[in-house]
């Protein structure tokens, strides 16, 4: 195996590279899992993996939404708190706002998971770990880019945190399913084409 070359990305330094693999053999002993079984071995952790992504998230936005109030209420541009000015309420609220129902949604979806087996959560439970996973990702990205908007100059700089949280929950929107899958998975188990509504909707002749 080659490690061909190291890909520089959004989030650089990076340990993401084009590997080569030449005259490779994997011994009977090695093998996880059954020959073929590779996908439905991977589909038993990515739920685990994108609620984790969305607490990670979830946690990562409450922490710029803070920061960003905290500032807000120190920082007084020709005399005046910034925290005065419902331009640097409102986006903040919203922000908050989404923060708190995610919470409830993540906590009660994780919660669920503990209740039941893989294979159950797959069938039961897929379209509400998407539901966190993309609306957390997204979440956290607009809280970051809200929290170098409140800090002006030195939000974007390196000496606040807020461009590196940036940087690093920006790839969870393409990791680990990206956001069109995610939403896909969703729109499926509403429509009915997947999940526990295919059969009522089948039985009901839509
Ligand atoms: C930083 C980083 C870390 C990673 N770590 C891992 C890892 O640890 N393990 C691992 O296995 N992989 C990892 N990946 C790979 C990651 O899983 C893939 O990049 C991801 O699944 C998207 O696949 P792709 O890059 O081939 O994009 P594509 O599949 O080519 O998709 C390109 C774009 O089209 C959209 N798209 C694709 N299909 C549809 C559709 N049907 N409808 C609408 N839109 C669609 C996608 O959402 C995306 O926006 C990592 C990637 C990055 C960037």
């Amino acid at each position: 195996m080659k490690i061909e070359e190291y890909l520089w990305t959004f989030n650089m330094p990076t340990d993401h590279p084009r590997v080569s693999f030449t005259d490779v053999w994997v011994p009977d002993t090695a093998m996880f899992g059954p020959e073929g079984g590779g996908l439905a071995l991977a589909q038993h952790f990515v739920h685990e993996n994108r609620i984790r992504q969305a607490a990670s998230s979830l946690g990562a936005a409450t922490f710029c939404i803070e920061e960003s109030v905290k500032y807000a209420r120190v920082r007084k541009p020709f005399g005046k708190p910034l925290s005065e000015n419902q331009a640097i309420q409102f986006p903040l609220v919203e922000l908050a706002s989404t923060a708190e129902m995610l919470r409830l949604l993540i906590r009660k979806t994780a919660w669920e998971m503990d209740q039941m087996t893989k294979p159950e959560v797959e069938k039961r439970l897929s379209d509400k770990v998407s539901m966190c996973n993309y609306q957390a990702n997204r979440l956290v990205c607009e809280a970051a880019d809200r929290a170098m908007q409140v800090h002006g100059g030195i939000g974007y700089s390196r000496h606040k945190p807020f461009e590196h949280i940036y940087r690093h929950h920006r790839r969870y929107r393409i990791t680990e399913g990206s956001e069109e899958i995610q939403i896909r998975k969703v729109a499926a188990w509403l429509f009915g084409y997947m999940g526990p509504r295919k059969a009522a909707f089948a039985e009901a002749g839509l």
